[in-house]
């Protein structure tokens, strides 16, 4: 059998529940969920770290960001790692990356591995974006998730067709300030978009950590809004409003993805290629759609800790299939790899989920997860640093409230705190059962289960933590 074409689509802070495979509430994506219906959908993909570069930094590595030391905005990747696409590359892979890299720039952190790259400048711009290239800076007129396309499409169609391909094609959409294109500016004009049920959330249940995070919907500025908040309204009006005011902008901008996403599906069909091509839809984590009274990320609950991942490949995959094993952003690169048949070195930390995607459940397969967010009081949302266990039953949190000195971190420091949620009984997280009666076994349990965790990953535990 030849060697598979690996086209991997990721976008920027794309939840999961925004997305009509994944049951959205609020949207439908037609073309996503054609990857879902061929293909399969992953129930329980998260990240171990809910924020841009660094979990970008642990799907290129397959490594956890204390190892590969990107472990928050502030530290950019060193370009020296083993990537994915460096080792596909060497194998005789035709590989190229267009979009959003969001892991520093210069000779240091450029993109390496890959025989041609545009990458935008960290964010980038939505509208006439200029794109960072080994020959420069370029600026390219019209719209950034069909710019990264078209791009895309161009490379392909130059591609040296008796060698497979790896694409990245990594959009920067539906990242903040959420600037939709002319063609979906006014779509859900005069509908209102529900509320999702934890929109008044009071987090009278939880650790401090939850209050004081600045992320609600009076933290929305003017540049998110983009026009002026309508006079009288009260207050719980205005949260409403601004909902409406932000939600719409980040579906419109969904919706573009989406578009995007079928013209590629549709150039595999006319070129015969879908049956040799892995594709592959995530997004770097999921995000808050009003959930908790929030928009953005960083926390490990779970619209931000769970990333969409939907994965065609008809040689292997059932289409319509669902998995509900647990898979991680470490696991992307060695299933990558595994897929192409390239040996995975063995200081990659992540597991290939290659036997997941035939239907197969290895018996030794991973039964829970070790997040952790170091960003202390980060300086857009005010985040707390903590890390937790995650089981399918369970979720243990520690917010050890310290910056460690890390870049991106700020101090003063508090108090340790603990939340646990049963997510069975309790799946939005709203009630932290930790001091309940009858929790003390589950609390001692899960607690080992971190430490065994962190000691498998190398990563420390604060002290009497
Ligand atoms: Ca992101």
């Amino acid at each position: 059998m030849a060697r598979p074409n690996l086209l991997f689509i990721m976008s920027d802070d794309h939840a999961s529940h925004a997305i009509g495979a994944y049951g959205s509430r609020i949207n439908t994506t037609p073309q996503l969920d054609r990857i879902a219906r061929e293909g399969m959908r992953f129930d329980a993909c998260f990240c171990t770290n809910s924020i841009c570069t660094p979990s970008r930094a642990a799907v290129l590595t397959g490594t956890y960001n204390h190892v590969n030391g990107v472990t928050t905005l502030d530290t950019p990747m060193d370009n020296g790692l083993v990537t994915y696409p460096k080792l596909m590359q060497a194998a005789g892979y035709q590989t190229a990356i267009f979009g959003k890299w969001h892991l520093g720039h210069g000779s240091d952190h450029d993109p390496t591995g890959f025989d041609e790259w545009a990458v935008l400048p960290d964010q980038g711009l939505y509208h006439d974006p200029d794109f960072h290239t080994p020959a420069g800076r370029i600026v390219v007129e019209g719209y950034a998730t069909d710019i990264i396309t078209d791009m895309s499409l161009d490379w392909l169609e130059r591609r040296d067709r008796e060698r497979p391909f790896a694409l990245m094609i990594h959009h920067k959409a539906p990242h903040r300030p959420w600037e939709p294109d002319t063609a979906h500016a006014t779509m859900f004009d005069g509908e209102h978009i529900p509320e999702p049920e934890t929109f008044w959330d009071d987090y009278e249940h939880r650790a401090t950590a939850a209050r004081v995070a600045e992320m609600r919907m009076m933290d929305l500025n003017e540049a998110d809004l983009k026009e002026p908040v309508p006079a009288g309204l009260s207050h719980d009006e205005e949260v409403s409003w601004r909902y409406q005011r932000y939600i719409k902008d980040y579906l419109r901008v969904v919706a573009s993805i989406d578009d995007n996403v079928g013209r590629v599906l549709d150039w595999l069909d006319e070129h015969d290629l879908a049956a040799d091509t892995i594709v592959v839809y995530t997004s770097d984590q999921g995000f808050f759609l009003g959930d908790h009274g929030w928009f953005d990320k960083r926390f490990m609950y779970e619209e931000s800790l769970s990333m969409p991942l939907l994965v065609r490949y008809p040689r292997l995959v059932e289409p319509g299939s669902v998995c509900s094993e647990m898979v991680l952003n470490v696991d992307f690169a060695p299933t990558f790899l595994e897929l192409a048949g390239i040996d995975v070195p063995s200081h990659i930390q992540g597991a290939s989920f290659g036997s997941l995607l035939s239907g197969e459940i290895p018996d030794d397969w991973q039964q829970a997860m070790y997040y952790r967010y170091w960003m202390h009081q980060d300086r857009d949302h005010n985040v707390w640093a903590h890390y937790g266990v995650r089981t399918h039953r369970h979720k243990l949190i520690c917010y050890y409230n310290d910056p460690l000195g890390k870049p991106g971190a700020r101090g003063p420091s508090a108090p340790p705190e603990w939340e646990l949620f049963d997510l069975e009984s309790d799946p939005f997280e709203m009630r932290n059962i930790i001091g309940e009666p009858g929790q003390k076994e589950v609390v001692q349990e899960l607690r080992l289960l971190l430490r065994r965790l962190q000691d498998a990953c190398g990563d420390e535990p604060i002290p009497g933590g």
